[in-house]
């Protein structure tokens, strides 16, 4: 069996290109098992980035609705990408999704991590002297932090996000203790209150990497500290539901799983990949 359900899904209610119906139909038609829409919260000081208190109401109530309509082929939840810098009521949602797409900045303020390469490299050269390590550790002290406050983290998100715009080592080596230690430090402190990481195939969709995040190192350690995973594919159109599972259950095997979380009415529970 493997896994065939996609939670990870955005619509033009954020930043996505299609409407939910739109999704729910490109899902039957996939034939996927369970389809859960997360679309991003609110963020202050990114307003544009997620979905205001009127447009969240409003997409609560579009996915309800879907979902009563499609109950009978197929399973819809309703979901949040919930930005760990950002403020939400997450209790209309069926399961949240806790995601960091900034690095918080020495000076303040805040630079969104996943929207260019070039934001990334000036901001680091602007902001870190150049020290793409340093900019890496502040990435994930700040999103170590914050995940630890939030009360309620079903799926950790791309937890490497830091690293889309990183294949071949273009911001910094990876392999590097620096880096790593960093990594791995957020890692443990967050798993062992949030164990729910996501496999996340969105930046092989949009063309910036080869493979899912997170790397194999953090998945290895996640797996060594019993952790769980889901696969998702972070879909912002219709035609990327499911987009390299095949990939990401393959990198999960390697990293020693043998199998992955779905969602179902009442909790998520293990299929085996
Ligand atoms: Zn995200
Ligand atoms: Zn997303």
């Amino acid at each position: 069996m493997s896994v065939r359900a996609d939670f990870h899904v955005h619509t033009a209610f954020c930043d996505g290109a299609a409407t939910p119906r739109e999704m729910a139909e490109a899902a039957r038609t996939a034939g996927l098992t369970a389809l859960g829409f997360s679309g991003h919260s609110f963020v202050e000081f990114d307003p544009a980035s997620g979905m205001s208190a009127e447009t969240a109401v409003r997409y609560q109530a579009e996915v309800r609705a879907l979902r009563k309509e499609y109950a009978e082929t197929l399973p819809i939840f309703l979901g949040i990408e919930k930005d760990v810098y950002g403020e939400a009521d997450t209790t209309p949602y069926d399961y949240v999704i806790g995601s960091g797409h900034y690095v918080p900045l020495p000076g303040g303020g805040f630079s969104p991590v996943d929207v260019s390469p070039e934001t990334a490299v000036s901001a680091i050269r602007e902001h870190f002297s150049g020290d793409a390590f340093r900019y890496a550790s502040a990435y994930y002290e700040g999103l170590a932090a914050r995940l630890l406050t939030e009360p309620r983290v079903d799926i950790v998100g791309h937890f490497d996000l830091v690293a889309k715009f990183n294949e071949g080592g273009r911001l910094f080596d990876e392999r590097d203790p620096r880096y790593q230690s960093a990594a791995l430090d957020a890692l443990e402190a967050v798993s062992k209150v949030h164990p729910r990481f996501e496999i996340n195939t969105g930046a092989i969709s949009r063309g910036w990497r080869s493979a899912p995040y997170p790397a194999p190192f953090l998945l290895k350690r996640l797996k060594e500290l019993s952790g769980r995973i889901v696969l998702s594919s972070d879909s912002h159109s219709a035609f990327t539901l499911l987009h390299g599972f095949r990939v990401a259950a393959e990198l999960a095997r390697t990293c020693g799983f043998s199998e992955a979380d779905v969602r179902s009415e009442r909790s998520f529970y293990p299929v085996k990949l």
